[in-house]
């Protein structure tokens, strides 16, 4: 065995569990080092914490004297919670978090210091953005970027450090992040649902979007992880043959936690608790060494922050742990992928959930015209919403029998599925007072409030409603939720915004009452809506043929999804809505396309080297053994030394067998990567890759796989599967 692979597997199953204190309880900690509502009561004036709070609700600007209040108070708690720097946090389009560290600490002359942190500080920096990904947006505008404090997540010290969640943009106000299309799809989406929630309510002021995600990871021994040069450096197993046993007994799924990971996770959730990350779930996942994490939902836009940070901080709990988290969507073949189930749905300040049936017809017919809008939207937008979580390490989830198709379609159960049949049949214009009745005691009213089969919901659908929420189940484990709930909102808004002019222009022109509007139009939504409608399995090969019938996009690779971000119909409803102009919009597409052909470009490397530089000098080792001792068999037997050496004349073949393509499939690749790079254009260079370069991946890999089964244990330098998903 390779002295690596040994030491790799000798200290991972040698140690010991990192022995955890824990004495308080959970909920006295919540959120003690977020700088919340509570906290700002105690260390800000009356007048600052009013500006932030209508900031927070109602999207005020903060005035500039009022921000030197709030950044002494935010200074104060910071440094009686023992921090020494603040650093405005964002998320730019790496998909990583960003943060710059400045101390408080200032001369002042004569050899003394003090502490300082004023309103400028808190409001607005200037990051060196030069090195993060813009697409060309700060070749074509301003070379600077700055980032701006958005008040509306509130800022947490994470370990000595203040960190302020900000939005990242150009000079000129092109968006450079996520968070900024985010918060003005979201801003979108409440303007749009509060004038539809007005037919229902007068009251509703503001409504919400709210996000819960589930997060699936996986957590492998640190030491394990470094003896592969594939995991360290990709994020995936690049080969690997798989494992006798895998995850074909369900014996890992919702299993006992392995004491390791247990005492990880019970660190990752005090520390989830001290920054305000409301996490309540955790379980094994299918695969072995899987696990998902999954806090209550929040607001959408604190959620994906949240979102972003627990990705940080699992990062750095696991190095405590001596584990390393893998997020990436397809870490081992043969055995389940992760995913980042996005649940999702609107709230209004008075307090209702729209997506969640009520008590009454008339609550009923709000949650249906939410409810029916959501669907109409998806089915309008379903190319886009799989542009919105398309990604090189997706592309390997999606349509791979345990994840949710590349199609995009809806599952909304039986019951519903019943109350759309009869809303179908609603009659044209005016209703009969015995029709109005009937609709809303029989259709409407009939709707209960917990809906049944929440329980036996389809696992193969990848947007699924679920009684009180839909669920976004083909986000990627990796992805920054921002992407997914950018999308979902701004079309959800366009939807709403649709609905509203055409109920009004029904009332106007045909005099019809509000509710007989609102059935006619939620009737003709059902009608064209019915494509993307699919309670099957959503696995099988049968829905590809008939989701082909319906029209429905199946754009398997990232380079054809990532067409439908650009597309007029898109642009023109992200520039209405005001999410994103076209330069943004564009740039973005740009970045994605460039970091998908880095992606393969550096997979296409790694292999490459790992089955030149690893597997073959091994296998030649191995077969050079077995021809020492053909060798001596033929020394001890002469001629007849063929009976007692067949195996190994077998196994000296078929070894130089897989050698030979090894080599031939790797200067194959080689020379497709070199032709892709010399590609201008980013499409036909994405396209090079994806069809040209990663298309061998699975040949190199096949003669990898055998050639590990072949070759002596001992000898083989990488660390197993077996090892890699079974060592506890
Ligand atoms: P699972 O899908 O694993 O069965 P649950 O049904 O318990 O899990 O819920 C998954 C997630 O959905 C949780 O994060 C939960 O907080 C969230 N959730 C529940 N209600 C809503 C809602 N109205 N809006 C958004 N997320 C919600
Ligand atoms: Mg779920």
């Amino acid at each position: 065995m390779s002295t690596l692979r040994f030491h790799a597997i000798k200290e991972s199953l040698t140690r010991k569990p990192v022995h955890i204190e824990e004495n308080e309880r959970r909920s006295s900690i919540f959120g003690s080092n977020v700088f919340n509502e509570d906290t700002m009561r105690q260390f800000l004036t009356k007048e600052a914490f009013n500006s932030v709070m209508d900031a927070v609700q109602n999207g005020t600007k903060i005035d500039r004297v009022v921000a030197d209040h709030i950044s002494t108070g935010m200074k104060e708690w910071a440094i009686s919670k023992g921090a020494t720097h603040y650093t405005h946090w964002f998320q730019p389009l790496t998909g990583a978090t960003a943060e710059k560290h400045d101390a408080f600490f200032e001369p002042i002359g004569n050899g003394r210091a003090i502490e300082k942190f004023g309103g400028g500080q808190l409001v607005q920096q200037e990051p060196d953005a030069s090195s993060f990904p813009n697409g060309g947006i700060r070749n074509t505008f301003e070379a600077r970027g700055y980032t701006a404090w958005d008040p509306t997540s509130p800022a947490f010290i994470y370990g000595t450090t203040l960190c302020i969640p900000t939005v990242f943009v150009s000079y000129t106000g092109e968006a450079l992040d996520y968070k900024t299309p985010l918060l003005r799809a979201l801003q979108a989406v409440d303007h749009a649902a509060v004038d539809v929630c007005k037919y229902f309510d007068k009251n509703v002021k503001k409504v919400n979007a709210s996000l819960g995600w589930e997060q699936e990871y996986f957590l492998i021994d640190s030491s394990l992880v470094a003896s592969r040069p594939d995991l360290v450096l990709t994020g995936r197993t690049l080969l690997g043959h798989s494992p006798a046993k895998g995850q074909q007994l369900d014996d890992h799924y919702f299993g006992t936690i392995p004491n390791r990971a247990m005492q990880y996770m019970r660190d990752l959730e005090t520390e989830c608790m001290l920054l305000g990350i409301p996490v309540k779930t955790r379980h094994n996942e299918v695969a072995p060494n899987q696990f998902e994490l999954a806090p209550v939902y929040d607001e959408a836009n604190l959620a994906v922050d949240h979102n972003s940070l627990l990705m940080d901080v699992m990062d750095k709990v696991a190095e405590r742990h001596n584990f390393k988290v893998l997020f990436h969507e397809k870490p081992f073949a043969g055995v389940n992928g992760s995913g980042k189930h996005n649940n999702w749905s609107l709230s209004t300040d008075t307090g209702v959930n729209l997506l969640g049936p009520g008590k009454t017809p008339m609550s009923n017919l709000q949650f249906l015209t939410f409810f029916i809008n959501t669907i109409k939207a998806v089915n309008d937008n379903e190319e886009l919403l799989r542009a919105a979580i398309a990604s090189a390490s997706n592309d390997h989830r999606l349509g791979a029998n345990e994840a949710p198709p590349a199609i995009i379609s809806v599952f909304i159960g039986e019951q519903l599925t019943n109350v759309l049949n009869e809303l179908e049949h609603v009659t044209n214009g005016k209703l009969s007072p015995e029709e109005k009745t009937d609709l809303k005691l029989n259709v409407v009213g009939k709707i209960p409030e917990i809906l049944l089969d929440n329980t036996d919901r389809n696992r193969t659908s990848p947007f699924a409603f679920t009684g009180n929420k839909f669920e976004f189940r083909a986000v990627g484990s990796k992805a920054n939720c921002a992407n997914a709930m950018t999308v979902l909102n701004t079309i959800m808004a366009k939807q709403l915004i649709e609905f509203k002019a055409e109920v009004d222009a029904l009332i106007k022109k045909k005099d019809l009452k509000k509710d007989e509007a609102v059935f006619n139009i939620l009737r003709e939504y059902i009608k064209k809506s019915k494509n993307i409608l699919f309670e099957g399995n959503g696995y099988g090969e049968a829905w590809e043929k008939e989701a082909k019938k319906r029209g429905l996009s199946n754009n398997k690779t990232t380079p054809e999804a990532l067409k439908a971000k650009i597309s007029d119909k898109t642009i023109k409803m992200f520039e209405q809505l005001g999410v994103m102009n076209k330069v943004e919009a564009e740039a973005r597409y740009e970045i994605e396309m460039e970091e998908y052909v880095l992606r393969i470009q550096i997979e296409g490397r790694v292999l490459g080297d790992i089955a030149r530089n690893h597997v073959v000098p091994t296998a030649v080792r191995y077969q050079n053994i077995l021809i020492e001792n053909v060798k001596g068999l033929k020394e001890i037997y002469g001629n007849d030394f063929k009976k007692y050496a067949q195996e190994q004349m077998q196994l000296i073949e078929d070894i130089s067998k897989h050698i030979e393509l090894i080599n031939s499939n790797v200067t194959k690749m080689t020379n497709e990567r070199k032709k892709a790079n010399a590609i201008d254009d980013i499409e036909k260079k994405a396209d090079a890759y994806c069809f040209k370069v990663k298309s061998i991946f699975d040949d190199i890999r096949y003669s990898c796989d055998k050639l590990e089964l072949l070759v002596d244990d001992e000898l083989w330098p990488l660390t197993k599967y077996r090892e890699l998903l079974f060592t506890k």
